[in-house]
């Protein structure tokens, strides 16, 4: 069956992995690497037992084939008293999962003769704060996880066998379920979910997924299929009727009350961020959110538009010179309007802490916020393209589908997960002409951010005024 191919997020994912992979090879220096060979994995496992009978003490992707698995050991370490074997993993703890790929590996390195006296997985330590140079011991936590593995052996036989027996059938006949997005959204959604139509109850606003799929699984798929006396909270019943009718609810006193908080000048505020699992500057820990970019609007009372924005250097840590730009590119009066406003006055509160000599004056910004995103989950204004979301690039296109202008799609940046990959590895791209290609499609990005908040509010005001006359 067709598999869904890796996304551009996705792709970011492996790219980080690898990093943080080749990184904490540093932990044990001086090894010795089995080149991947997709077309002679033996030869990797054989290559793999010469080194061990040379007596070598680091094997990075050290290869065993049993006669019903394939390992590749991160990292394979002789130590004082026997083999250790060390998984790598770029996340910040460790998972479950994790913990039943190591005793997938373990068994069968034992089934090849290898048994190791330690079994750890080694991930980031996102507690750690970088100074001038990276410390790799402190970026890297090394979690002991010999006790656990053992004792899921058992059960990691009876999977395997489990696992022989449905490769040796026919593709199983199982339907969709909790399953299918348990650790990861499964890499075969597109096929086994092209049955489900758009809209259905895994629309529904916040509702969870044993809720879901105890609907479908009694029948209950389309909207129509639902009771009336079905118990909904008032989102998803608006969300079922919009649906059903076709026509936008609106809820004028709703919008009023939201529009009754805003000061002018309107300040309309969006911030980029980007992450890196290996932190690049001083102060930087993994994973944390660095602000690198703004785009504002500024709609004065008298109808006059501005617009300001900063995209930082990705050489350097842009956060100091963006808190200082912001401070004077922000009005001094008026209210700062984003939408879901909790992201960006998390931003501005990380930042205070990062320099204390702006702390109250930024403290002062995060008290001047005001939700665009209110109206919408207050249900003062419901479309039913919405579809059981509020976010901007959900709200936008419906209020707006025939816009070019407030076209996500016409851009090379179509999200904040785009952007923040893009940024985070622009600092590695050495075309000049390329690097200015992509900051010129930063700055539409997240300039469109803004002026989508901009057409919104216009749009909730006409609804205010006219929406009578509808
Ligand atoms: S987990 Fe879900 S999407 Fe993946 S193969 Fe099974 S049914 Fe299909």
């Amino acid at each position: 069956m067709p598999r869904d191919l890796p996304d551009a997020q996705q792709k970011a994912l492996f790219a980080t992995g690898h990093r943080v992979g080749d990184l904490a090879k540093e932990l044990f220096p001086g090894g010795d690497e089995i080149a991947f060979d997709s077309k002679n994995f033996d030869g990797m496992a054989c290559r793999t037992r010469e080194l061990i009978d040379n007596g070598v003490s680091t094997i990075y992707e050290a290869t065993f084939r049993s006669a019903n698995g394939f390992a590749m050991v991160d990292i394979l370490h002789r130590g004082d008293k026997g083999w250790e074997m060390y998984e790598v993993k770029a996340s910040a703890s460790v998972k479950d999962y994790h913990l039943w790929d190591a005793a997938f590996q373990y068994r069968v390195l034992r089934a090849c003769g290898m048994e190791p006296l330690k079994v750890a997985i080694v991930h980031i330590d996102n507690s750690y704060v970088r100074g001038e140079e990276l410390e790799v011991e402190r970026l890297f936590a090394i979690e002991d996880v010999t006790e656990e593995i053992l004792a899921m052996q058992e059960k990691v036989g009876m999977r395997m066998q489990a696992f022989d027996k449905l490769l040796s059938g026919p593709e199983p006949d199982i339907d969709i379920g909790e399953q299918c997005s348990i650790f990861y959204d499964c890499d075969y959604h597109g096929h086994c979910w092209a049955h489900v139509p758009s809209p259905s109850v895994f629309d529904l606003y916040r509702m969870g997924d044993a809720r879901k799929f105890e609907m479908y699984r009694s029948g209950i798929v389309r909207y129509e299929d639902i009771p009336d006396d079905f118990p909904l909270n008032p989102i998803q019943r608006i969300q079922i009727e919009t649906a059903k009718s076709g026509e936008i609810h609106v809820n004028p006193s709703v919008i009023e009350t939201f529009l009754e908080k805003l000061c002018f000048p309107l300040n309309f505020f969006d911030f980029e961020t980007f992450q890196e699992a290996i932190p690049r500057f001083k102060g930087q820990r993994p994973y944390m959110q660095m602000p690198f970019q703004y785009s504002i609007h500024i709609l004065h009372e008298n109808g006059m538009l501005e617009h300001r924005e900063f995209l930082g250097d990705e050489h350097h840590d842009p956060r100091r010179e963006l808190v200082e730009r912001m401070l004077e590119d922000i009005t001094p009066r008026g209210s700062i309007v984003a939408f879901n406003r909790s992201f960006e006055i998390s931003r501005i509160r990380e930042l205070a802490e990062a320099f204390p000599e702006y702390r109250d004056r930024l403290l002062k910004l995060a008290e001047r916020f005001v939700d665009l995103i209110e109206p919408f989950r207050g249900l003062g204004y419901y479309h039913p393209d919405f579809n059981g979301s509020f976010s901007i690039k959900s709200v936008l296109p419906a209020l707006f589908p025939d816009d070019p202008e407030l076209d996500y799609t016409a851009l090379a940046i179509q999200n904040g997960g785009m952007a923040m990959d893009v940024f985070g590895n622009l600092h590695r791209l050495k075309d000049q002409k390329k690097r200015e290609e992509i900051r010129r499609s930063l700055l539409a990005y997240c300039r469109l951010d803004t002026l989508a908040m901009v057409r919104i509010y216009e749009k909730l005001k006409e609804e205010v005024v006219h929406g009578d006359d509808r």
